[in-house]
């Protein structure tokens, strides 16, 4: 038999309500959040590491936390790059919003 696993990243929305985009003003934005799962055969089996929930617009891609201060990419320079996915990561996050990664 052959063992197909691994851990990879997958996005929850924690809420059926959408909240309003500060960003593009439409009511498409959901607080979600980025766990890390073990997976097998392509099926998540079990949470390992509990990310950090964040509110993304599925619009425009804003992302913001969940008090509502916002995480606009390209207008921090103090932005960092995710060392797994190599997307841009504003500071205010303990954890990567696109792949879960601990900053
Ligand atoms: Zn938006
Ligand atoms: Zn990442």
């Amino acid at each position: 038999m052959i063992f197909i696993g691994g851990i990879g990243p997958r996005r929850k929305k924690l809420e059926g309500q959408p909240r309003i985009c500060s960003n593009c003003g439409l009511s498409q934005a959901y607080l979600v959040r980025t766990d890390d799962y073990l997976s097998l055969f392509f099926i998540p089996i079990f949470r390992i590491r509990k990310g950090q929930s964040f509110v993304e617009c599925e619009r425009c891609g804003h992302i913001a936390d969940e008090t509502g201060k916002v995480y606009a990419a390209g207008t921090d320079l103090q932005a960092i790059r995710c060392h797994r996915c190599g997307e841009t990561l504003e500071k205010g996050f303990n954890y990567c919003p696109h792949c879960g990664a601990e900053r």
